[in-house]
């Protein structure tokens, strides 16, 4: 891979408000800079807000978020959870790694979200949960994941890492699963670098979540003086960001309509800018149904065929431009195929989208000289040749 410094465009870049380093000095000086701390409140307050969830844990990612999730569902070795192929590995790690085995349902051909047509299909006696993943931040059929999940007594939970500010029918994503796990990644939205946080819409597992989230001590309830020792009382980890990082994502949550407004320009101008292009070169621009309004986390194009995405992405790195593919399908993975098993239905959309799409740059801080570099740079592309 090229530096960043000798891109155009990269494809990335850490988006900075101007209040992180005077909330990270603040950190610094009045302390304490250990968990739990007055940003940590701060930051936690800011994102049940944005979400309109219950209560919300800082994590140190999104990965450790999915993480309890798995020990809060209490899974036994050969316990299931339904998850996408299409997704990233955390979101089957953390089930994997507690024993029970991903099984991985293919994605619909137009949001590339999890097909909720073949998820009941899926469903066994062993079925404990269904994780969904809002791709792009463009929502789930959620209604239909749901009445599956009531039916079968199954949790649903959101992999929420592409879809803080995004709304399905009105409903905020992040607020409709039990839980919902976000991402503070440098590539996401909002970030701290690395980060995240898991999100609470049901009382059940919050008390719980807190002696978990601090090595399995009740060290929390002993900080609100509501008992007068703490102690070792249930399994754990530390999954507990500093308040140093947590000083830095309190500035970036403070600024989210200010990102999100930045993000959405660079979003809508591919989308508007690009349309005859891709129209005459049979490429596919992102399906967004009309009942949701996606955070502009990303912007994807299907190109007719493997091969006219790789020469593509070598036809705008040579103009200095960095794209990427996405998500090699989970269930062809040496650890998928160890770990998990393939739902009946098999998945062929999720192998051919994977050979197909490319991302373009998108980031708050993109210029209009960038966004105009990246779509004069796609335009002078010829997918057949
Ligand atoms: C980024 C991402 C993750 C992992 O997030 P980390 O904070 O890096 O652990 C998990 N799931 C999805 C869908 C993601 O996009």
């Amino acid at each position: 891979m090229i530096p960043t410094n000798q891109l155009t465009v990269p494809f990335n870049k850490g988006y900075l408000t101007g209040d992180e380093a005077g909330y990270m000095r603040q950190a610094m000086t009045s302390g304490p800079m250990t968990g739990d701390g007055p940003f940590t409140k701060r930051a936690s307050a800011l994102l049940t807000e944005i979400i309109g969830a219950r209560q919300a844990l800082l994590t140190t990612s999104c990965t450790h978020a999915l993480d309890m999730t798995a020990l809060l569902l209490d899974l036994e070795p050969g316990d299931e959870v339904i998850v996408p192929s299409f997704t990233f590995c955390s979101t089957a790690n953390a089930y994997a790694l507690r024993g029970a085995v991903p099984v991985f349902v293919d994605c619909r051909p137009d949001t590339l979200n999890l097909d909720e047509r073949q998820v009941e299909a899926a469903v066994t006696e062993r079925t404990k949960a269904i994780v969904v993943v809002h791709y792009a931040g463009v929502g789930v059929e959620m209604e239909v994941i749901n009445a599956i999940a009531q039916k079968h007594d199954l949790v649903v939970i959101e992999d929420n890492a592409h879809g803080l500010g995004g709304t399905n029918r009105g409903r905020n994503l992040g607020s409709i699963g039990a839980m919902a796990t976000q991402s503070f990644h440098e590539t996401k939205n909002v970030q701290c670098g690395e980060g995240g946080a898991l999100v609470f819409n049901d009382d059940r597992y919050f008390e719980r979540a807190e002696i978990i989230r601090e090595k399995g001590t009740n060290r929390a309830q002993f900080f609100r003086g509501m008992v007068d020792k703490y102690r070792w009382i249930d399994v754990g980890s530390s999954y507990l960001p500093s308040d140093l990082l947590a000083a830095f994502l309190t500035a970036q949550l403070e600024h989210f309509d200010e990102i999100q407004r930045r993000r959405q320009r660079v979003w809508t101008s591919y989308h508007e800018r690009l349309a005859a292009w891709a129209a005459e070169h049979d490429v596919v621009q992102p399906t967004v149904p009309e009942d949701r309004e996606h955070p502009a986390h990303l912007y994807y194009l299907l190109l007719p065929d493997l091969e006219s995405r790789q020469s593509m992405l070598k036809h705008m790195l040579s103009h200095g431009v960095l794209g990427t593919f996405h998500y090699q399908p989970l269930h062809l993975s040496p650890a998928g195929q160890q770990y998990g098993r393939v739902g009946p239905q098999g998945c062929p959309v999720t192998e051919d989208v994977a050979d197909r799409l490319l991302r373009l740059p998108l980031y708050a801080g993109m210029t209009d000289a960038d966004i105009d570099t990246v779509i004069a740079t796609v335009e002078t592309f010829r997918p057949r040749g």
